[in-house]
């Protein structure tokens, strides 16, 4: 079968599952396409690792025993920790580090049946929005070789746009499963905070760190949000107490009456006119079929840049602190006593942009500051998601776009980490809020790049964002396009 490689989950499930063609089949062919490592979207790979799990899921295949999703290959972003690769998190400080146990994404993606292919370059703990702050080098996109991915699931989202995989996990804490989504034309879902268990998951800023697919349609994304949600409480005491939903079975109902919110903090000066030009063609679509478009207000949106670049710093601040040379990681060489050793440990191992988050982060957690910068950024947290319950009352979803712009050059923010940072503006909010959200591809902008379109919900909404996008996608054809030369 020639074109395995473009197909989707789902249809690889239903081809598996049917046995036309089989798990090592699927397998070789996508270890095939990942040799010379494309894009530089794989941080390990071990094909004998995939080939026997293949060999298990085509003999699950052949007993009847199959999982929903047996035999589909999937890369895994390399935060989620794993036993059968390496796991660095795009960070010197965890080179060659190998995990005692897989992180519960992992296994329920397992258990569903699926082969893992390799895990995933990203940003170093997740900080960035480009992929550039990965110790193992950039990753680049596969529309345009010259732009940035987008990140921190960088990896993720190339390879899936690449067809290296056919799917890939990702995690967002700001927008790194949406906005690399967006910048690479595929679709990616951030479900609502504690959905998806964050046991394994390497920490960045606990309280809006999520993990969640990332695929090339909204259909594949419910296939594989069904297998990855689910309470995990004895192991993460955040993971929300609700069961297990199946996203596939809620993908049936038309448009008629939806109200989707505006936001018109969303749609202002910030906005690319290619950007703007392409959301406004998919809320025409949606509103054809059925859909009214509702003016709201999220007055606090700007808010969310320095809000969340006080909260994350601090939380991860706090969280990289087991980084010392002595728990985990990499020890430096020559040091003269303890303190030395931490200090030129904690000096070699973490990059640039992690120094710095480290830095902002202990000092807005410092004595004297932390009223004026920490407990301020949380109460404006409070009132950010107090704003989306007002909009709420008045629409059940909100569109917007992802983005300001369409995927920027490599190098371009290279001296100017404010950039990167003012780009999140869009993605902010929802995790602020812990709601869920996603990025649907919508069309081609500046350079023929991709444009993606968010779609927020209220919580424990995922069903309805992903049916949204569903509908759109049956009358729209961007998320099947791919870059050239794939
Ligand atoms: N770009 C944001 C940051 O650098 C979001 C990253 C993320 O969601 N992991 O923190």
């Amino acid at each position: 079968m020639s074109d395995l490689h473009n197909l989707g989950v789902a249809e690889l499930a239903q081809l598996l599952k049917s046995k036309q063609v089989s798990a090592v089949e699927v397998a070789t062919r996508f270890l095939a396409r990942m040799g010379g490592n494309p894009h530089h979207a794989f941080l390990d790979i071990h094909s004998e690792v995939t080939l026997a799990q293949a060999h298990a899921s085509d003999a699950k295949l052949a007993a009847g025993k199959a999982g929903p999703l047996e035999g589909v290959p999937i890369a895994h972003k390399d935060v989620f920790v794993t036993r059968d690769f390496a796991t660095t998190a795009g960070s010197k400080m965890l080179s060659g580090y190998r995990s005692p146990f897989d992180a519960t994404v992992v296994q329920k993606l397992q258990s569903a049946g699926m082969v893992t292919l390799g895990k995933l370059n990203c940003d170093e703990f997740a900080m960035g929005s480009a992929n550039e702050n990965s110790a193992y080098g950039a990753v680049t996109n596969p529309w345009d070789t010259t732009r940035i991915p987008g990140g921190s699931s960088g990896g993720s989202a190339a390879a899936v746009a690449a067809r290296l995989t056919p799917a890939a996990t990702g995690t967002d804490t700001g927008g790194s499963i949406r906005q690399p989504a967006s910048f690479c034309g595929i679709t990616g879902i951030k479900p609502t905070y504690g959905r998806a268990s964050r046991y394994g998951m390497i920490a960045y800023a606990s309280s809006l760190d999520q993990a969640g697919p990332m695929a090339r349609s909204a259909e594949d994304c419910a296939l594989m949000l069904s297998a990855m949600c689910g309470p995990d409480l004895d192991r993460d005491a955040t993971s929300l107490d609700v069961p297990t939903e199946n996203f596939s079975a809620k993908l049936g109902d038309n448009l008629a009456g939806l109200r989707i919110g505006i936001p018109k903090e969303f749609f202002g000066e910030g906005l690319a006119a290619d950007v703007r030009t392409a959301i406004d063609a998919a809320l025409k679509n949606l509103e054809a079929q059925g859909a009214k478009l509702v003016p709201i207000t999220l007055p606090r949106t700007e808010l969310a840049i320095p809000v969340y670049y006080i909260i994350a710093p601090a939380e991860a601040s706090s969280n990289l602190s087991r980084f010392d040379g002595v728990k985990f990681g990499h020890r430096a060489k020559d040091y003269t006593d303890l303190v030395s050793m931490y200090k030129k440990t904690r000096a070699e191992g973490f990059g640039e942009e992690v120094k710095r988050r480290i830095m902002t982060g202990a000092y807005v957690l410092s004595h004297g500051y932390y009223d004026a910068y920490y407990l301020q950024a949380q109460k404006i947290r409070r009132m950010i998601a107090d704003d989306f319950q007002r909009a709420f009352a008045e629409c059940d979803v909100i569109a917007g776009p992802v983005a300001p712009t369409v995927a920027w050059k490599l190098g371009n923010n290279a001296s100017d980490p404010l950039a990167d940072y003012l780009a999140d503006i869009f993605t902010l909010p929802a995790s602020l809020a812990g709601l869920p959200g996603m990025s649907v591809p919508v069309g081609f902008g500046e350079g023929g790049m991709p444009v993606g379109m968010q779609l927020i919900g209220n919580y424990l909404q995922e069903a309805r964002l992903l049916n949204v996008a569903h509908q759109y996608q049956l009358s729209a054809d961007f998320h099947n396009a791919k870059p050239e030369g794939v």
